[in-house]
């Protein structure tokens, strides 16, 4: 079967990962998260007291840093900074102050897409972050944007903090969330906007199973259409 890319994009906590693993895990395909590359890399700035104004500085950090995927026993894909599992340490809220400036530097966002266009080289891969559908696969076969109002996004991503006993009251969140939009929507290096050739799907008021259910409908298609093209 012809495997296509499925780009998800959108804002912070609108269900976009929860979405694109359980796609790749339905259709056998590779999850990417995007967002935890940038996270990755915020962590490794703030261990190393990198000052992120500093190009120099910010030049030798990425010389050293070094960004893996592997498939844990439970079928999870988890990131490895410098062959160390940081999948928990990332989702630190520590880390969620950080990531979006570091996210606006130009020589970040090189390193990250180039990674990104690697891993997904041999297509079959579901990837979702804020610039995905934009700029790192333009010609990805799906495109999608997630929405969802700011209130359930924030009590989704409390359930996620609280799951990794990090207690976060539900106002720091949403500052949290609306901060890093604002700082995601208005940076001058590939800013999040919606691809103009996006599905866009509001996770407001439907579960996990039936955004997923949408998504692989929309992948059959696309997959059916890209099989087809070939014998053309
Ligand atoms: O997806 P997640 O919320 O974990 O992403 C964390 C941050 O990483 C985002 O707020 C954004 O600043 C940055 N990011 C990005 N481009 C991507 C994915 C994430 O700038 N493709």
């Amino acid at each position: 079967m012809r495997k296509i890319i499925i780009a998800i994009d959108g804002y912070s906590a609108c269900g976009k990962s929860t979405t694109a693993k359980e796609v790749a895990r339905e259709l056998g395909y590779k999850y990417i998260d995007s967002g935890a590359m940038y996270r990755a890399v915020t962590l490794y700035f703030l261990d190393h007291l990198v000052a992120f104004t500093n190009p120099k500085e910010v030049d030798k950090a990425l010389q050293n840093i070094s960004l893996a995927f592997r498939v844990n026993a439970k079928g999870v894909s988890e990131i490895f900074l410098n062959g160390i599992n940081v999948e928990q340490s990332i989702r630190k809220m520590r880390i969620s102050e950080n990531v979006s400036p570091v996210s606006t530097i130009k020589e970040v966002r090189q390193a990250m897409v180039a990674l990104q266009r690697k891993l997904g080289k041999d297509k079959g891969v579901v990837m979702d972050g804020r610039d995905i559908g934009s700029v790192v696969f333009p010609d990805a076969e799906l495109k999608l944007f997630l929405t969802a109002d700011i209130l359930v996004r924030a009590i989704r991503r409390q359930k996620e903090l609280l799951e990794r006993e990090d207690l976060v009251d539900v106002d720091t969140i949403i500052q949290n969330l609306q901060q890093r939009d604002q700082i995601d929507s208005t940076r001058k290096e590939s800013p999040l906007v919606r691809p103009a050739d996006s599905v866009e799907i509001n996770t407001t008021h439907i579960t996990i199973d039936e955004q997923v259910d949408e998504v692989i409908r929309l992948a059959l298609s696309k997959i059916v259409a890209a099989g087809k093209r070939k014998f053309t």
